[in-house]
């Protein structure tokens, strides 16, 4: 059996909504996502025919994560819920489907098969932003420049104005 692992990215995307495929994500993920998705009802009925399984990763897997996001030189710009993903997938020995850069580059780091979303024919455009918490603004670096805080991704859903793959790349330096 393969095991479909999806990020935040995924669902942004539509993935879930548009496939017959038993997914994976961790709770993490699904508690980020619910609460922007104006698909919560349908994401409850998924969850309730078991076409989306939340689970979460042993903590080794975790641990190991981590480790590989440091030697990358990602860690920084991956959430606590990306990090999730990722390690789920290694649990699970599955298949991550993402769109997000830095993910991949770990996911790639860890023998982890990765799967774009673009490759499903998904026209949604998707836009990575990053923000400070502490302020609420949009921040241009890793750390807020103006409280110090460690700023956070968001992912800004656009729909159909064609390509532009061009956002792919979603990491401001
Ligand atoms: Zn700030």
């Amino acid at each position: 059996m393969d095991f479909k692992v999806l990020d935040a990215t995924a669902f942004y995307a539509g993935v879930p909504f548009r496939s017959h495929v038993n997914y994976y994500t961790t709770s993490l993920i699904f508690d980020e996502i619910k609460h922007i998705q104006n698909n919560y009802e349908i994401l409850q009925t998924l969850v309730k025919i078991k076409r989306i399984i939340i689970m979460d990763p042993e903590q080794s897997y975790c641990y190991q994560t981590i480790l590989a996001a440091e030697k990358t030189g990602d860690i920084d710009v991956l959430s606590k819920e990306d990090i999730s993903a990722i390690a789920l997938c290694l649990n699970l020995h599955g298949e991550l489907i993402t769109d997000d850069f830095a993910i991949i580059n770990v996911s790639n780091y860890l023998g982890i098969n990765t799967k774009s979303i673009m490759t499903t024919g998904i026209t949604h455009n998707r836009k990575c932003l990053y923000y400070c918490p502490g302020c609420n603004r949009q921040s241009t670096s890793k750390i807020c420049v103006i409280c110090g805080t460690k700023s956070k991704k968001k992912i800004i859903l656009s729909r159909g104005v064609g390509q532009s793959n061009q956002q792919k790349n979603h990491r401001i330096v």
